[in-house]
């Protein structure tokens, strides 16, 4: 007889059922004799769970009383949780999936039941977890606040020269380029200053470093360490103020040189001045008051590195017109390229005073001009002697003439001195 058992399942309440929608078959309806009934009941079956591995293979009616046995039929968890587990997995069930198990963590060892061991995992202060931080540590969860505040190499600690907090692993790599770390002194003295103050400090107080005395400027040679330096300096406070002194000379005889660079590149170098004499008025009260009252022109030159002139007038006359005439005369100064020059001086110098009509064509200026005598002193080369005496002429104009024009207006007369190389007299 062929076996039939995967036709039916039998339910727990021993009735078969149809494989398709569960329900209850009634076989005495489908075999109503019982003799065919008889025949069923002892037919040769497989176990229900044949696929599932059972080997079992009997008669029908033995099979409800296998079930009871066979391990891989369902019952109730042992543990009471409600489940229907088969035999074979029951005591896996009861070990590990069923919530009323009794367990232990595996990490702090504790006894849970199933249910409160899901739960207790996630929290055990026992178990390893990550270092919030990200650096890589596993520590336990109880252990982890302790951990980031005082193990953990991404925690910030404050760099012990500046202060600023960087975290703990890259702290030392700061420290090596941290601006207020000390540096040893490279010239070796005991100091060892920051590291953004060693400028300063080899400037201005290595003990080790050689230094400059402060009068070097003033010719002082010394040099060597700072201590060296304090001692030179008690030492050396007569011979700093000599030098001191020969630098002030020095630096007066290089301002008069500028001061005549200066004057001379204010001063004319054509060869003619035209001198405003302003304020006429009261200089010729002045020259009538007094003797010998002279009033000098600013200087001028022949050329740029011509003869140095300067006129001289005196308003209430000089010599042969005093009192009653107008005096007007001309220096050779000594200038700075009298070397090059030729002597004795051999210019023709004129002189004009200006009749300042109105209207220009009425106008009549006075004008005077020698060509200096080769043996006259006064064309030689100066002296540099300030008072060497001019040449001009005395009587250049009377007190009467200058009162008939208008040599004099608005308290203001021009007067021109003009030098030509030429011998020929300007008139
Ligand atoms: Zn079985
Ligand atoms: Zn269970
Ligand atoms: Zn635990
Ligand atoms: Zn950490
Ligand atoms: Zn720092
Ligand atoms: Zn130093
Ligand atoms: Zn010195």
């Amino acid at each position: 007889m062929t076996p039939v058992g995967l036709l039916f399942k039998v339910n727990s309440e021993g009735l078969f059922t149809s494989p398709v929608n569960a329900s209850p078959v009634d076989y005495a309806k489908i075999y109503p004799d019982p003799e065919s009934e008889k025949a069923i009941m002892g037919s040769v079956v497989y176990c229900i769970h044949h696929k599932e591995g059972c080997q079992w293979s009997d008669e029908l009616r033995k099979l409800k009383a296998h079930l009871n046995t066979c391990k891989h039929d369902a019952v109730l968890c042992a543990a009471q949780c409600g489940a229907m587990i088969p035999r074979v997995l029951m005591q896996d069930h009861l070990r590990y999936t069923c919530p009323r198990r009794r367990a232990n963590c595996e990490h702090c060892g504790k006894e849970f039941s199933g249910s409160a061991l899901e739960e207790h995992q996630g929290n055990c202060g026992h178990e390893p977890v990550y270092c919030e931080n990200k650096c890589g540590a596993k520590v336990q969860r109880r252990h982890t606040q302790q951990h980031v505040q005082q193990h953990c190499s991404k925690r910030l600690v404050p760099c012990r020269h500046c202060g600023q907090r960087y975290t703990q692993d890259t702290v030392s790599a700061h420290g090596a380029m941290c601006s207020r770390a000390p540096v040893p002194c490279p010239q070796r003295c005991s100091a060892a200053p920051a590291r953004d103050e060693l400028d300063a400090h080899l400037r201005d107080h290595c003990a080790a470093g050689t230094v400059l005395c402060a009068y070097r400027d003033a010719g002082c040679r010394f040099k060597g360490t700072r201590p060296a330096l304090e001692r030179h300096a008690e030492e050396s406070a007569q011979t700093h103020l000599s030098l001191v002194c020969a630098l002030a000379a020095r630096q007066a005889r290089q301002l008069d040189a500028l001061r005549g660079a200066v004057a001379r590149l204010g001063a004319s170098s054509s060869g003619a001045l035209v001198w405003r004499v302003a304020d006429w008025a009261a200089r010729m009260a002045d020259a009538r008051a007094k003797d010998g009252v002279e009033l000098v022109s600013p200087t001028f030159y022949t050329s740029q590195y011509g003869y140095k002139l300067q006129a001289s007038l005196f308003l209430n006359g000089n010599g042969a017109g005093e009192s009653t005439h107008m005096s007007v005369y001309i220096k050779i100064l000594p200038g700075e390229y009298d070397a090059l020059l030729r002597w004795p001086f051999a210019h023709t110098v004129s002189f004009t005073l200006f009749d300042q009509s109105s209207s220009p064509d009425r106008a009549c200026n006075i004008v005077e001009s020698f060509v200096p005598d080769p043996t006259w002193k006064n064309f030689q080369r100066p002296s540099k002697e300030p008072d060497a005496l001019g040449f001009g002429f005395p009587r250049f104009v009377s007190h009467e003439m200058l009162k008939k024009r208008n040599f004099v207006k608005d308290d203001v007369m021009f007067l021109r001195v003009k030098v030509d190389p030429s011998k020929i007299v300007a008139v």
